[in-house]
Protein backbone atom coordinates (compact mmCIF):
# COMPACT_ATOMS: atom_id res chain seq x y z
CA UNK A 1 0.00 0.00 0.00
CA UNK A 2 1.66 3.38 -1.31
CA UNK A 3 1.56 6.43 1.48
CA UNK A 4 -0.99 8.38 0.19
CA UNK A 5 -3.53 5.32 -0.34
CA UNK A 6 -2.56 4.18 3.48
CA UNK A 7 -2.61 7.77 4.28
CA UNK A 8 -6.35 8.17 2.48
CA UNK A 9 -7.37 4.37 4.23
CA UNK A 10 -6.18 5.83 7.91
CA UNK A 11 -8.32 9.22 7.36
CA UNK A 12 -11.57 7.58 6.40
CA UNK A 13 -11.16 5.34 9.37
CA UNK A 14 -11.17 8.12 11.98
CA UNK A 15 -13.22 10.51 9.81
CA UNK A 16 -16.11 7.56 10.48
CA UNK A 17 -15.24 7.38 13.97
CA UNK A 18 -15.28 11.72 14.10
CA UNK A 19 -18.30 12.12 12.75
CA UNK A 20 -20.49 9.40 14.46
CA UNK A 21 -20.29 6.34 11.59
CA UNK A 22 -18.62 3.69 13.35
CA UNK A 23 -17.17 3.14 16.38
CA UNK A 24 -15.37 0.09 17.91
CA UNK A 25 -17.59 -2.25 19.94
CA UNK A 26 -17.18 -1.75 23.52
CA UNK A 27 -14.68 0.93 23.06
CA UNK A 28 -14.94 1.64 27.17
CA UNK A 29 -13.42 -1.71 27.63
CA UNK A 30 -10.78 -1.45 24.73
CA UNK A 31 -13.06 -2.73 22.33
CA UNK A 32 -14.10 -6.27 20.95
CA UNK A 33 -11.78 -7.59 18.23
CA UNK A 34 -13.59 -7.40 14.31
CA UNK A 35 -16.26 -6.11 15.99
CA UNK A 36 -18.03 -2.59 15.24
CA UNK A 37 -20.91 -0.70 15.77
CA UNK A 38 -22.54 1.65 14.17
CA UNK A 39 -23.24 5.66 15.28
CA UNK A 40 -26.09 8.20 14.49
CA UNK A 41 -24.49 8.29 11.06
CA UNK A 42 -23.42 5.19 10.01
CA UNK A 43 -27.14 3.68 11.35
CA UNK A 44 -28.06 6.08 8.64
CA UNK A 45 -25.96 5.33 6.16
CA UNK A 46 -26.38 1.91 6.48
CA UNK A 47 -30.26 1.94 6.31
CA UNK A 48 -30.00 3.93 2.92
CA UNK A 49 -27.80 1.53 1.29
CA UNK A 50 -30.31 -1.25 2.22
CA UNK A 51 -33.46 0.69 0.84
CA UNK A 52 -30.81 1.03 -2.19
CA UNK A 53 -30.70 -2.76 -2.78
CA UNK A 54 -34.10 -3.99 -1.44
CA UNK A 55 -35.65 -1.35 -3.64
CA UNK A 56 -33.65 -2.93 -6.95
CA UNK A 57 -34.07 -6.26 -5.87
CA UNK A 58 -37.22 -6.94 -4.38
CA UNK A 59 -39.56 -3.78 -5.53
CA UNK A 60 -38.26 -3.24 -8.92
CA UNK A 61 -38.78 -6.77 -9.73
CA UNK A 62 -42.24 -8.61 -9.49
CA UNK A 63 -40.92 -12.06 -9.07
CA UNK A 64 -38.62 -11.50 -5.98
CA UNK A 65 -39.99 -10.94 -2.83
CA UNK A 66 -38.17 -10.37 0.41
CA UNK A 67 -38.20 -12.30 4.19
CA UNK A 68 -36.94 -11.63 7.31
CA UNK A 69 -35.97 -15.12 8.75
CA UNK A 70 -34.37 -16.01 12.46
CA UNK A 71 -30.83 -15.98 13.25
CA UNK A 72 -31.02 -18.92 14.98
CA UNK A 73 -31.47 -22.31 12.86
CA UNK A 74 -32.23 -26.38 13.66
CA UNK A 75 -28.90 -27.37 14.02
CA UNK A 76 -29.18 -30.14 10.89
CA UNK A 77 -29.33 -26.96 8.64
CA UNK A 78 -25.81 -26.79 9.61
CA UNK A 79 -25.47 -30.10 8.87
CA UNK A 80 -26.97 -30.22 5.28
CA UNK A 81 -25.72 -27.80 4.29
CA UNK A 82 -22.19 -28.86 4.88
CA UNK A 83 -20.91 -26.09 7.57
CA UNK A 84 -20.79 -28.20 10.05
CA UNK A 85 -18.02 -30.31 8.05
CA UNK A 86 -16.93 -28.04 5.63
CA UNK A 87 -16.44 -24.60 7.14
CA UNK A 88 -13.07 -23.83 8.00
CA UNK A 89 -10.18 -22.43 7.69
CA UNK A 90 -6.64 -24.13 8.48
CA UNK A 91 -4.83 -22.53 11.41
CA UNK A 92 -1.57 -22.65 12.51
CA UNK A 93 0.08 -20.87 15.76
CA UNK A 94 3.41 -19.78 16.63
CA UNK A 95 4.53 -21.19 19.80
CA UNK A 96 6.28 -18.18 20.81
CA UNK A 97 3.59 -15.04 20.27
CA UNK A 98 0.82 -17.54 21.47
CA UNK A 99 -0.53 -15.58 18.14
CA UNK A 100 -3.27 -17.14 15.95
CA UNK A 101 -3.15 -17.45 12.02
CA UNK A 102 -4.48 -18.50 9.05
CA UNK A 103 -1.58 -20.85 7.30
CA UNK A 104 -3.11 -20.06 3.67
CA UNK A 105 -3.01 -16.16 4.63
CA UNK A 106 0.90 -16.54 5.65
CA UNK A 107 1.37 -17.96 2.47
CA UNK A 108 -0.75 -15.43 -0.10
CA UNK A 109 1.43 -12.74 1.86
CA UNK A 110 4.74 -14.61 1.27
CA UNK A 111 3.10 -14.94 -2.35
CA UNK A 112 2.53 -11.42 -2.12
CA UNK A 113 6.07 -10.88 -1.57
CA UNK A 114 7.78 -12.79 -3.67
CA UNK A 115 5.78 -11.00 -6.35
CA UNK A 116 6.88 -7.89 -5.43
CA UNK A 117 10.46 -9.10 -5.48
CA UNK A 118 10.05 -9.96 -9.12
CA UNK A 119 10.25 -13.26 -8.40
CA UNK A 120 7.69 -14.33 -10.31
CA UNK A 121 8.00 -17.95 -11.18
CA UNK A 122 8.42 -18.51 -7.55
CA UNK A 123 5.48 -16.64 -6.43
CA UNK A 124 3.72 -19.15 -8.89
CA UNK A 125 4.68 -22.11 -8.15
CA UNK A 126 4.15 -21.80 -4.37
CA UNK A 127 0.52 -20.80 -5.52
CA UNK A 128 0.31 -23.97 -7.36
CA UNK A 129 1.64 -25.89 -4.02
CA UNK A 130 -0.44 -24.20 -1.67
CA UNK A 131 -3.87 -24.51 -3.98
CA UNK A 132 -2.68 -28.46 -4.44
CA UNK A 133 -2.43 -29.00 -0.34
CA UNK A 134 -5.64 -27.01 -0.05
CA UNK A 135 -7.71 -29.05 -2.17
CA UNK A 136 -6.10 -31.95 -1.10
CA UNK A 137 -7.18 -30.68 2.74
CA UNK A 138 -3.68 -32.37 2.78
CA UNK A 139 -2.71 -29.59 6.40
CA UNK A 140 0.42 -31.36 7.35
CA UNK A 141 1.98 -30.21 3.51
CA UNK A 142 0.98 -26.89 4.20
CA UNK A 143 3.02 -26.42 7.59
CA UNK A 144 6.06 -27.68 5.42
CA UNK A 145 5.61 -24.94 2.87
CA UNK A 146 5.37 -22.48 5.56
CA UNK A 147 8.39 -24.41 7.21
CA UNK A 148 10.28 -24.29 3.29
CA UNK A 149 9.46 -20.67 3.35
CA UNK A 150 11.27 -19.88 6.56
CA UNK A 151 8.14 -17.60 7.20
CA UNK A 152 7.95 -15.94 10.53
CA UNK A 153 5.39 -14.60 12.82
CA UNK A 154 5.28 -11.37 12.03
CA UNK A 155 5.02 -10.95 16.26
CA UNK A 156 7.37 -12.95 17.13
CA UNK A 157 10.01 -13.08 14.47
CA UNK A 158 10.24 -16.54 14.75
CA UNK A 159 9.38 -19.66 12.64
CA UNK A 160 8.67 -22.36 15.79
CA UNK A 161 4.61 -23.11 14.63
CA UNK A 162 2.25 -25.96 15.40
CA UNK A 163 0.71 -28.14 13.38
CA UNK A 164 -1.69 -26.88 11.01
CA UNK A 165 -5.47 -27.45 12.13
CA UNK A 166 -8.38 -26.90 10.91
CA UNK A 167 -10.92 -24.66 13.00
CA UNK A 168 -14.64 -24.56 12.42
CA UNK A 169 -15.60 -20.96 11.59
CA UNK A 170 -19.62 -20.77 12.86
CA UNK A 171 -20.29 -19.49 16.70
CA UNK A 172 -21.78 -22.22 18.55
CA UNK A 173 -24.79 -21.21 21.67
CA UNK A 174 -26.78 -23.64 23.94
CA UNK A 175 -30.93 -23.22 23.87
CA UNK A 176 -32.58 -24.85 26.59
CA UNK A 177 -32.04 -23.62 30.46
CA UNK A 178 -31.39 -27.37 31.81
CA UNK A 179 -27.82 -28.18 30.92
CA UNK A 180 -28.06 -31.56 29.77
CA UNK A 181 -31.37 -30.86 27.76
CA UNK A 182 -29.96 -28.40 26.15
CA UNK A 183 -28.80 -28.72 22.35
CA UNK A 184 -26.17 -26.44 20.84
CA UNK A 185 -26.82 -24.47 18.06
CA UNK A 186 -25.31 -22.13 15.69
CA UNK A 187 -25.06 -18.35 14.73
CA UNK A 188 -26.12 -18.37 11.50
CA UNK A 189 -22.69 -17.59 9.21
CA UNK A 190 -25.02 -16.84 5.89
CA UNK A 191 -28.68 -15.79 5.40
CA UNK A 192 -28.90 -18.06 2.85
CA UNK A 193 -29.92 -21.34 4.54
CA UNK A 194 -32.99 -19.27 6.14
CA UNK A 195 -33.93 -18.95 2.42
CA UNK A 196 -33.54 -22.12 1.83
CA UNK A 197 -36.03 -23.57 4.19
CA UNK A 198 -38.30 -21.24 3.60
CA UNK A 199 -38.22 -21.29 -0.40
CA UNK A 200 -41.47 -23.93 -0.62
CA UNK A 201 -43.13 -21.62 2.07
CA UNK A 202 -42.94 -18.82 0.10
CA UNK A 203 -43.23 -20.26 -3.34
CA UNK A 204 -46.93 -21.63 -1.99
CA UNK A 205 -48.17 -18.89 -0.08
CA UNK A 206 -46.70 -16.09 -2.62
CA UNK A 207 -47.94 -18.45 -5.99
CA UNK A 208 -44.41 -17.93 -6.91
CA UNK A 209 -43.45 -19.36 -10.42
CA UNK A 210 -40.42 -19.96 -11.58
CA UNK A 211 -38.50 -18.53 -12.29
CA UNK A 212 -38.71 -16.35 -8.65
CA UNK A 213 -36.51 -14.61 -6.21
CA UNK A 214 -36.06 -14.27 -2.12
CA UNK A 215 -33.95 -11.84 -0.82
CA UNK A 216 -32.97 -11.35 2.61
CA UNK A 217 -30.68 -8.95 4.61
CA UNK A 218 -29.13 -9.81 7.86
CA UNK A 219 -26.56 -10.46 10.24
CA UNK A 220 -24.56 -13.35 9.88
CA UNK A 221 -21.63 -14.56 12.27
CA UNK A 222 -18.24 -16.18 11.60
CA UNK A 223 -15.52 -16.10 13.83
CA UNK A 224 -12.60 -15.15 11.49
CA UNK A 225 -9.10 -15.87 12.52
CA UNK A 226 -7.11 -13.06 11.25
CA UNK A 227 -9.53 -9.65 11.54
CA UNK A 228 -8.21 -6.75 9.15
CA UNK A 229 -8.56 -3.79 7.63
CA UNK A 230 -11.60 -2.00 9.75
CA UNK A 231 -14.85 -3.38 8.74
CA UNK A 232 -13.88 -5.37 5.69
CA UNK A 233 -14.07 -8.83 7.84
CA UNK A 234 -15.84 -9.29 10.74
CA UNK A 235 -16.74 -11.23 13.49
CA UNK A 236 -20.84 -9.76 12.90
CA UNK A 237 -21.56 -8.39 9.70
CA UNK A 238 -24.38 -8.01 7.84
CA UNK A 239 -25.69 -9.49 4.31
CA UNK A 240 -27.89 -8.93 1.61
CA UNK A 241 -28.86 -12.02 -0.34
CA UNK A 242 -30.82 -13.16 -3.33
CA UNK A 243 -31.57 -16.46 -4.03
CA UNK A 244 -33.23 -16.86 -7.56
CA UNK A 245 -34.90 -20.27 -8.62
CA UNK A 246 -34.95 -21.65 -12.06
CA UNK A 247 -35.53 -24.21 -13.93
CA UNK A 248 -32.43 -26.85 -14.59
CA UNK A 249 -30.54 -25.93 -17.49
CA UNK A 250 -31.05 -22.26 -17.61
CA UNK A 251 -28.76 -21.80 -14.83
CA UNK A 252 -25.87 -19.95 -17.09
CA UNK A 253 -28.17 -18.13 -19.18
CA UNK A 254 -29.26 -16.30 -15.33
CA UNK A 255 -25.65 -16.32 -14.34
CA UNK A 256 -24.89 -14.46 -16.47
CA UNK A 257 -28.22 -11.72 -16.47
CA UNK A 258 -27.13 -11.13 -12.41
CA UNK A 259 -23.85 -11.08 -13.08
CA UNK A 260 -24.86 -8.14 -15.19
CA UNK A 261 -27.55 -6.81 -13.32
CA UNK A 262 -25.43 -6.79 -10.10
CA UNK A 263 -22.43 -4.69 -11.50
CA UNK A 264 -24.80 -2.04 -13.32
CA UNK A 265 -26.70 -1.52 -9.41
CA UNK A 266 -22.92 -0.85 -8.56
CA UNK A 267 -22.10 1.50 -11.05
CA UNK A 268 -25.90 3.39 -11.10
CA UNK A 269 -24.11 5.38 -8.12
CA UNK A 270 -22.29 7.04 -9.86
CA UNK A 271 -18.77 5.09 -9.29
CA UNK A 272 -16.29 4.96 -11.65
CA UNK A 273 -16.49 1.71 -13.60
CA UNK A 274 -12.36 1.58 -13.29
CA UNK A 275 -13.03 0.56 -9.79
CA UNK A 276 -15.20 -2.39 -10.14
CA UNK A 277 -13.61 -5.88 -11.88
CA UNK A 278 -15.41 -9.24 -11.85
CA UNK A 279 -13.27 -11.78 -10.26
CA UNK A 280 -13.58 -15.26 -11.66
CA UNK A 281 -13.61 -18.15 -9.31
CA UNK A 282 -11.31 -20.87 -10.82
CA UNK A 283 -11.23 -23.12 -7.66
CA UNK A 284 -15.09 -23.54 -7.18
CA UNK A 285 -17.23 -24.90 -4.30
CA UNK A 286 -18.22 -28.45 -4.83
CA UNK A 287 -21.51 -27.26 -5.24
CA UNK A 288 -21.18 -24.45 -7.46
CA UNK A 289 -21.19 -24.41 -10.85
CA UNK A 290 -20.34 -21.10 -12.00
CA UNK A 291 -18.63 -18.49 -9.28
CA UNK A 292 -17.84 -14.72 -9.81
CA UNK A 293 -16.72 -12.47 -7.57
CA UNK A 294 -17.40 -7.89 -7.71
CA UNK A 295 -14.14 -6.52 -6.51
CA UNK A 296 -13.89 -3.02 -5.71
CA UNK A 297 -10.88 -1.27 -5.79
CA UNK A 298 -9.68 -0.13 -1.59
CA UNK A 299 -6.59 1.75 -0.29
CA UNK A 300 -5.17 -1.94 0.16
CA UNK A 301 -6.13 -3.34 -3.83
CA UNK A 302 -8.96 -5.13 -5.15
CA UNK A 303 -10.81 -7.13 -3.14
CA UNK A 304 -14.46 -8.85 -2.74
CA UNK A 305 -17.69 -6.90 -2.08
CA UNK A 306 -20.17 -9.15 -3.87
CA UNK A 307 -20.51 -13.14 -4.97
CA UNK A 308 -22.47 -14.05 -7.54
CA UNK A 309 -22.74 -18.16 -7.47
CA UNK A 310 -24.27 -20.68 -9.40
CA UNK A 311 -24.99 -23.25 -6.49
CA UNK A 312 -27.01 -25.86 -8.59
CA UNK A 313 -29.48 -27.91 -6.49
CA UNK A 314 -27.31 -28.86 -3.93
CA UNK A 315 -28.81 -27.33 -0.62
CA UNK A 316 -32.03 -28.06 -1.74
CA UNK A 317 -30.85 -31.57 -2.57
CA UNK A 318 -29.24 -31.56 0.62
CA UNK A 319 -32.37 -30.12 2.86
CA UNK A 320 -34.35 -32.83 0.84
CA UNK A 321 -32.43 -35.29 2.26
CA UNK A 322 -31.64 -34.80 5.88
CA UNK A 323 -35.29 -33.35 6.59
CA UNK A 324 -36.75 -36.29 4.63
CA UNK A 325 -38.98 -33.06 2.98
CA UNK A 326 -40.23 -33.53 -0.43
CA UNK A 327 -38.48 -29.74 -1.90
CA UNK A 328 -39.69 -29.83 -5.58
CA UNK A 329 -41.45 -27.62 -7.59
CA UNK A 330 -43.84 -28.60 -9.84
CA UNK A 331 -43.39 -26.83 -12.90
CA UNK A 332 -47.14 -26.87 -15.09
CA UNK A 333 -45.37 -24.93 -18.43
CA UNK A 334 -44.86 -27.10 -21.36
CA UNK A 335 -41.86 -27.96 -22.99
CA UNK A 336 -41.39 -27.08 -26.48
CA UNK A 337 -39.38 -29.68 -27.35
CA UNK A 338 -41.44 -32.62 -25.52
CA UNK A 339 -44.95 -31.17 -25.72
CA UNK A 340 -45.98 -31.66 -22.26
CA UNK A 341 -45.05 -29.82 -18.67
CA UNK A 342 -41.47 -29.90 -17.61
CA UNK A 343 -43.06 -30.98 -14.05
CA UNK A 344 -41.50 -31.61 -10.84
CA UNK A 345 -37.95 -30.90 -10.22
CA UNK A 346 -35.79 -29.36 -7.70
CA UNK A 347 -35.14 -26.03 -8.67
CA UNK A 348 -31.36 -24.66 -9.35
CA UNK A 349 -30.14 -21.62 -7.66
CA UNK A 350 -28.00 -18.65 -8.44
CA UNK A 351 -27.30 -16.42 -5.52
CA UNK A 352 -26.18 -12.66 -4.99
CA UNK A 353 -24.43 -12.02 -2.04
CA UNK A 354 -23.39 -8.81 -0.72
CA UNK A 355 -21.58 -7.71 2.27
CA UNK A 356 -23.00 -4.90 3.33
CA UNK A 357 -20.57 -3.81 5.93
CA UNK A 358 -18.12 -3.50 2.97
CA UNK A 359 -20.67 -1.71 0.90
CA UNK A 360 -20.76 0.98 3.51
CA UNK A 361 -16.83 1.42 3.68
CA UNK A 362 -16.36 1.46 -0.24
CA UNK A 363 -19.27 3.83 -0.25
CA UNK A 364 -17.23 5.89 2.52
CA UNK A 365 -13.86 5.92 0.67
CA UNK A 366 -15.41 6.61 -2.74
CA UNK A 367 -17.35 9.64 -1.18
CA UNK A 368 -14.58 11.01 1.11
CA UNK A 369 -12.59 14.08 -0.57
CA UNK A 370 -9.87 16.59 1.13
CA UNK A 371 -10.64 19.72 -0.74
CA UNK A 372 -8.11 22.78 -1.19
CA UNK A 373 -10.80 25.53 -1.51
CA UNK A 374 -7.50 28.12 -0.97
CA UNK A 375 -7.48 31.54 -2.83
CA UNK A 376 -4.69 33.73 -3.46
CA UNK A 377 -5.41 35.57 -0.16
CA UNK A 378 -5.71 32.92 2.11
CA UNK A 379 -5.44 28.75 2.44
CA UNK A 380 -8.51 27.11 2.95
CA UNK A 381 -9.61 23.45 2.68
CA UNK A 382 -12.92 21.25 3.63
CA UNK A 383 -13.06 17.73 3.78
CA UNK A 384 -16.61 16.41 2.08
CA UNK A 385 -18.29 13.29 1.73
CA UNK A 386 -19.39 13.35 -2.38
CA UNK A 387 -22.78 10.49 -0.75
CA UNK A 388 -24.83 9.89 -3.77
CA UNK A 389 -28.09 12.34 -2.41
CA UNK A 390 -30.10 8.70 -1.85
CA UNK A 391 -27.93 8.05 0.29
CA UNK A 392 -26.85 10.88 2.67
CA UNK A 393 -27.52 10.27 6.48
CA UNK A 394 -28.98 13.92 6.39
CA UNK A 395 -30.89 15.40 3.61
CA UNK A 396 -30.73 18.57 4.45
CA UNK A 397 -29.84 21.04 7.63
CA UNK A 398 -31.45 24.11 8.79
CA UNK A 399 -29.66 26.84 10.35
CA UNK A 400 -31.47 29.83 11.40
CA UNK A 401 -28.66 32.53 10.67
CA UNK A 402 -28.80 34.18 14.47
CA UNK A 403 -30.15 32.59 17.73
CA UNK A 404 -32.74 35.66 18.03
CA UNK A 405 -35.18 37.74 16.36
CA UNK A 406 -37.66 35.09 15.89
CA UNK A 407 -35.30 33.10 13.24
CA UNK A 408 -35.23 29.81 15.21
CA UNK A 409 -39.21 28.84 15.55
CA UNK A 410 -39.35 30.22 11.41
CA UNK A 411 -36.68 27.62 10.97
CA UNK A 412 -38.17 25.22 13.46
CA UNK A 413 -41.49 25.84 11.57
CA UNK A 414 -39.98 25.06 7.51
CA UNK A 415 -38.42 22.06 9.42
CA UNK A 416 -41.64 20.79 10.80
CA UNK A 417 -42.85 20.71 6.85
CA UNK A 418 -40.51 19.03 5.78
CA UNK A 419 -39.07 16.65 8.24
CA UNK A 420 -42.39 13.87 7.68
CA UNK A 421 -40.72 13.30 4.46
CA UNK A 422 -36.37 14.03 4.69
CA UNK A 423 -34.24 13.33 7.49
CA UNK A 424 -33.11 16.77 8.75
CA UNK A 425 -30.79 18.38 11.27
CA UNK A 426 -31.08 21.37 13.20
CA UNK A 427 -28.34 23.67 13.74
CA UNK A 428 -27.92 27.33 15.81
CA UNK A 429 -24.39 26.85 16.92
CA UNK A 430 -21.60 28.40 15.21
CA UNK A 431 -21.29 30.89 12.50
CA UNK A 432 -22.89 29.68 9.51
CA UNK A 433 -19.34 28.87 7.81
CA UNK A 434 -18.71 26.29 10.18
CA UNK A 435 -21.83 24.96 10.09
CA UNK A 436 -21.36 24.15 6.48
CA UNK A 437 -18.18 22.25 7.31
CA UNK A 438 -19.56 20.37 9.79
CA UNK A 439 -22.41 19.01 7.52
CA UNK A 440 -19.92 18.63 4.51
CA UNK A 441 -18.09 16.39 6.35
CA UNK A 442 -21.55 13.86 6.74
CA UNK A 443 -22.29 14.16 3.27
CA UNK A 444 -25.83 16.60 3.64
CA UNK A 445 -26.70 17.74 -0.19
CA UNK A 446 -28.49 20.73 1.04
CA UNK A 447 -28.06 23.36 3.93
CA UNK A 448 -30.93 25.85 4.26
CA UNK A 449 -30.27 29.43 6.07
CA UNK A 450 -33.55 31.07 7.36
CA UNK A 451 -32.41 35.12 7.29
CA UNK A 452 -34.39 38.28 7.94
CA UNK A 453 -35.71 38.31 4.62
CA UNK A 454 -37.15 35.28 5.63
CA UNK A 455 -39.48 36.03 7.83
CA UNK A 456 -40.45 38.79 4.97
CA UNK A 457 -41.28 37.21 1.85
CA UNK A 458 -40.99 33.42 3.21
CA UNK A 459 -37.79 32.62 0.95
CA UNK A 460 -34.64 30.99 2.08
CA UNK A 461 -30.78 30.32 1.05
CA UNK A 462 -30.41 27.13 0.19
CA UNK A 463 -26.64 26.13 -0.12
CA UNK A 464 -25.49 23.05 -2.31
CA UNK A 465 -22.73 20.51 -1.01
CA UNK A 466 -21.00 19.46 -4.11
CA UNK A 467 -20.89 23.04 -6.04
CA UNK A 468 -21.33 25.38 -2.81
CA UNK A 469 -23.37 27.85 -4.99
CA UNK A 470 -26.16 29.08 -2.86
CA UNK A 471 -29.76 30.24 -4.23
CA UNK A 472 -32.57 31.96 -3.17
CA UNK A 473 -35.49 29.83 -3.23
CA UNK A 474 -39.53 29.60 -1.53
CA UNK A 475 -39.52 28.18 1.22
CA UNK A 476 -42.40 26.47 -0.28
CA UNK A 477 -40.61 24.87 -3.36
CA UNK A 478 -38.28 23.30 -0.74
CA UNK A 479 -40.12 20.03 -0.56
CA UNK A 480 -39.47 19.55 -4.28
CA UNK A 481 -36.26 20.82 -4.45
CA UNK A 482 -35.25 18.06 -2.14
CA UNK A 483 -37.41 15.52 -2.84
CA UNK A 484 -35.69 15.51 -6.70
CA UNK A 485 -32.59 15.23 -5.70
CA UNK A 486 -32.98 12.70 -2.82
CA UNK A 487 -35.82 10.67 -4.31
CA UNK A 488 -34.73 7.31 -5.64
P1 LIG B 1 -13.83 -13.68 1.90
O1 LIG B 1 -13.21 -14.56 0.85
O2 LIG B 1 -13.43 -12.25 1.80
O3 LIG B 1 -13.71 -14.26 3.29
P2 LIG B 1 -16.24 -15.06 1.38
O4 LIG B 1 -15.96 -15.55 -0.01
O5 LIG B 1 -16.09 -15.97 2.51
O6 LIG B 1 -15.40 -13.72 1.62
P3 LIG B 1 -19.09 -15.11 1.04
O7 LIG B 1 -19.25 -16.29 1.89
O8 LIG B 1 -19.24 -15.26 -0.45
O9 LIG B 1 -17.69 -14.41 1.38
O10 LIG B 1 -20.05 -13.97 1.58
C1 LIG B 1 -20.66 -13.00 0.74
C2 LIG B 1 -20.24 -11.59 1.09
O11 LIG B 1 -20.32 -11.38 2.50
C3 LIG B 1 -18.80 -11.26 0.73
O12 LIG B 1 -18.72 -10.85 -0.61
C4 LIG B 1 -18.47 -10.15 1.69
O13 LIG B 1 -18.87 -8.89 1.15
C5 LIG B 1 -19.32 -10.45 2.90
N1 LIG B 1 -18.50 -11.02 3.98
C6 LIG B 1 -18.08 -12.29 4.12
N2 LIG B 1 -17.39 -12.45 5.27
C7 LIG B 1 -17.37 -11.24 5.87
C8 LIG B 1 -16.84 -10.75 7.10
N3 LIG B 1 -16.19 -11.54 7.93
N4 LIG B 1 -17.02 -9.44 7.41
C9 LIG B 1 -17.69 -8.62 6.59
N5 LIG B 1 -18.23 -9.02 5.42
C10 LIG B 1 -18.08 -10.31 5.06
Amino acid sequence: MSNSTDELFKNVISHAKEYGFVFQSSEIYDGLSAVYDYGQNGAELKNNIKTYWWKAMVQMNDNIVGIDSAIFMHPTVWKASGHVDGFSDPMIDNKDSKKRYRADQLLEDRIATLDSEGKTSEAEELQLEMDNALKAEDLPRLKELILEQNIKCPISNTANWTDVRQFNLMFSTQVGAVADESETIYLRPETAQGIFVNYLNVQKTGRMKIPFGIAQIGKAFRNEVIARQFIIRMREFEQMEMQFFVRPGTQREWFDQWKEARLKWHLALGTDAAKYRYHEHTKLAHYADAAYDIEFDFPFGFKEVEGIHSRTNFDLTQHEKYSRKKMQYFDPEVDPETGKPYGNYVPYVIETSIGLDRMFLLTMINAYEEEDLSTEEKQDSRTVLRLHPCLAPVKAAIFPLTKKDGLPEKAREIMDTLKLNFNLQYEEKDAIGKRYRRQDAIGTPFCITVDHQTLEDNTVTIRHRDSMAQERVAAADLENIIGDLVSW
